[in-house]
């Protein structure tokens, strides 16, 4: 798939909203992101893993396994197309985990995913579980990197989507003085 179609499939979800957003911090953006907007079409979530898998091949990924709740899906539908198992990992007292019995055997090729990172801090927690059990993570794939190239998971990584998200603060805002108001995402009039 191009980054056009990658992109395309997007938008046409809802799942990227250009615009001018206010954010539940306050602060004002561009762009806004919601996952899950893509994630409720198995087509598209398949088409996207799938693609996500094709980077990955010939890894010898044995097992792919995500964070609750994002990476869960992605996980099943990169699995799938690898035809290896799929896991998720999820907070038990606040700390991730592996429950349910699944198990990563020592030297097991496992692939982490997730569907949009921002700081990489629980796919980084994924990591430390897997290699706690002795797997050996191949790689980290993700659909949408929205880190501004700042997450670094000292694995080889890949994203669909690399996207900046412009972020100003309500007093210092472009949009604004462009005259453009703010809408809180989700709401009906964008
Ligand atoms: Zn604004």
């Amino acid at each position: 798939m191009t980054r056009e179609e990658i992109t395309d499939i997007f938008i046409k979800t809802g799942a990227m909203l250009t615009g001018h957003f206010r954010l539940t911090s306050g602060k004002h953006s561009n762009r806004y992101f919601q996952c899950a907007q893509v994630l409720q079409h198995p087509h598209y979530t398949g088409m996207l893993c799938a693609e996500l898998a094709r980077r990955f091949a010939g890894k010898g990924v044995e097992t792919v396994v995500g964070p609750a709740m994002g990476g869960i899906l992605v996980s099943y539908e990169v699995a799938r197309a690898l035809g290896v198992r799929s896991l998720f990992a999820e907070r038990e007292q606040g700390k991730m985990a592996l429950r349910r019995n699944f198990n990563i055997t020592p030297g097991e090729k496992v692939l982490v995913v997730e569907d949009v990172i921002t700081t990489g801090g629980s796919v980084a927690e994924v990591i430390e579980v897997v290699r706690s059990l002795g797997g050996e993570v191949v790689g980290v794939g993700v659909l949408v990197d929205r880190s501004n190239g700042q997450a670094d998971l000292g694995v080889p990584a890949e994203a669909l989507l690399t996207v900046t998200v412009e972020t100003f603060e309500a007093e210092n805002c472009p949009l604004c003085a462009a005259g453009t108001p703010a809408v809180k995402p989700g709401s009906r009039q964008t």
